[in-house]
């Protein structure tokens, strides 16, 4: 499932190449994504300039001037570019032809994704009620200490809320767990301020490095055939069950929260 990191890689792969471009046609072969189509998306897009390709959690944002385009891959959706008269294959839902022949392709085996349109891109109610994005400044210690403050959840699950901050998808949950040496199952109300901070700490940088490592990938991504390379996260924890410890030797261990795995080792995280 396409997480924040892969969202973010790309974001950063097709800003370049669609930033000013005229939308000129739009092609939806199958409109029968987690919600419809809209019927008008293109005439409301056709001759409009794309302006800003923004994101917020793992939507991302089109903004064509007049409104905004809200693309969520989904479990299994992407975006790549299409070679000139490239035909598309089964799951190839949706393309978006510029003014220059660039031509942007949807895939979505699943057709969990969604392409959708707003005026109002603020008030959206997919996007109103989300919290801090986690590398920004508005996420830090004292936010997250006074969210877990008010919460009987464990904190595995509270991190992992996209009202509290979004993003955190249950590889990422369960590694930065791990470099702050929290345990998943741990009451999140229980947790001091200092280990709030440490956890701030360690999902910024758990999630900057996957976007670092997808970003490099984004050469390849953009100069041969427009897949984008899903990357692998190096993990310490997450799906290693019974292995070693990286740090200590100690076999990892995995619990179910919420009906998703979680792991850690007994001996880091206390
Ligand atoms: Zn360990």
């Amino acid at each position: 499932m396409p997480e924040l990191p892969e969202v973010e890689t790309t974001r950063q792969g097709l800003l370049p190449r669609l930033q000013g471009r005229t939308l000129r046609r739009i092609v939806v072969r199958n409109p029968h994504l987690r919600w419809p189509v809209p019927d008008d998306l293109e005439a409301r897009l056709t001759g409009l300039p794309l302006q800003a390709l923004d994101r917020r959690g793992k939507y991302l944002l089109f903004g064509f001037g007049t409104g905004t385009q809200i693309v969520h891959l989904g479990m299994s959706g992407s975006l790549r570019f299409a070679g000139p008269g490239e035909p598309a294959a089964l799951h190839d839902h949706i393309d978006w032809l510029f003014d220059d022949g660039t031509t942007l392709r949807l895939r979505d085996p699943r057709r969990f994704g969604a392409v959708l349109w707003t005026d109002d891109v603020a008030q959206h109610p997919l996007l109103a009620h989300l919290g801090p994005e986690p590398l920004t400044s508005g996420f830090d210690a004292s936010y997250l200490h006074a969210q877990c403050q008010r919460r009987t959840a464990a904190i595995k699950q509270v991190v992992m809320d996209a009202q509290v901050v979004v993003g955190v998808g249950n590889i990422y949950a369960s590694e930065s767990l791990f470099h702050a040496g929290i345990r998943p199952a741990t009451a999140a109300r229980r947790l001091s301020r200092p280990a709030c901070a440490r956890l701030v700490e360690a999902i910024k940088r758990v999630l900057a490095a996957a976007i670092a490592a997808g970003g490099s990938s984004l050469r390849d991504y953009v100069a041969s055939d427009g897949e984008l390379g899903y990357f692998q996260l190096q993990t310490r924890v997450y799906d290693r069950e019974g292995l070693p410890c990286k740090i200590c030797n100690t076999p990892i261990r995995r619990i179910v929260q919420g009906q998703r795995a979680s792991f850690f080792c007994p001996a880091c995280q206390r």
